[in-house]
């Protein structure tokens, strides 16, 4: 009886329209930790092209720590891998790949910036990282930011890289923009560019695969604050992504997935971040 009593009162829930009711989630009915709940599953904007960081393997897998990272808050929103949609994203389809809905949740070398934070909610940071520069291992004459005059510049649009060198540098250096990073590497092997830039982690990936052509300066000249992209507005899904950001620093996964991931490429690896409530 009293069971049936309780049954009704969740069916009542659930009718008007409180899924939360339904689920057992105490998150808001739009918030990604809703959906998980319900479908048990999640989409997640990754690079498909970012070694060390995320890149989709031959055999269609992916593999880095923006991979583990976001497998990590999936499996704590009750999501397991196998229930991720990974889709590729890239710099200047972050902010409508989330508007849209296209995806869920966006992991992907995105630095927290205050105009993104007009488009989309950000929770972390997760990672620091800073702009750098990627150029010929026979180039002795760039050094820094500073000795770009009169040189070609490959960034990737949108990238807070590109928007960097357009504001500090933009009269004497000629930018120019791809989509994607492998376009700008290429560019700088075959002598069309003189540098590639954007963060030093992920230019030391593509440095680890073309160790006797390829070396990274060195000089980072901006913070870099890599935080996951969420819908604005989703205060519950900033709070459970950021517990679950916390988790794994505490647990030792954080450390361990940077260690076999970006370990490699030689890059020094940084203390964990504070995970902030934003
Ligand atoms: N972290 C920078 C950004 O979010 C540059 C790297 C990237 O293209 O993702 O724009």
């Amino acid at each position: 009886m009293r069971l049936s009593r309780l049954a009704g009162a969740l069916a009542l829930l659930c009718a008007a329209s409180v899924p939360s009711a339904c689920t057992g989630s105490d998150a808001a009915p739009d918030s990604l930790v809703t959906r998980a709940d319900e479908r048990g599953a999640l989409t997640v904007g990754i690079r498909f092209d970012q070694p060390g960081l995320s890149e989709r393997t031959l055999d269609g897998r992916f593999v880095g720590f923006d991979v583990d990272v976001a497998k990590y808050i999936a499996g704590e929103l009750g999501v397991d891998a196998e229930d991720i949609t990974w889709k590729e994203t890239t710099a200047s389809r972050r902010e409508t790949d989330i508007t849209s809905g296209a995806v869920d949740l966006v992991v992907a070398t995105y630095s927290i910036t205050d105009a993104r934070e007009q488009q989309v909610a950000f929770a972390g940071p997760y990672f620091h990282t800073g702009q750098d520069l990627l150029v010929r291992l026979t180039s002795s004459e760039i050094t820094g930011p500073d000795t770009l005059d009169g040189r070609k510049l490959c960034a990737v649009t949108k990238s807070t890289s590109a928007q960097q060198v357009k504001e500090r540098f933009s009269r004497a250096v000629e930018l120019i923009e791809y989509p994607r990073y492998p376009d700008c590497v290429t560019a700088l092997l075959a002598g069309q560019v003189d540098a590639v830039t954007t963060d030093a982690v992920i230019l030391a990936g593509y440095a680890a695969q073309n160790p006797e052509l390829l070396k990274v300066v060195g000089e980072p000249f901006s913070t870099e604050r890599y935080g996951v992209g969420l819908r604005k507005g989703d205060t519950d899904g900033v709070a459970r992504i950021n517990e679950a950001i916390q988790k794994m620093i505490d647990t030792g996964t954080w450390d361990e997935s940077l260690v076999r991931n970006i370990g490699p490429s030689g890059y020094a690896l940084p203390p964990p971040p504070e995970v902030t409530q934003r």
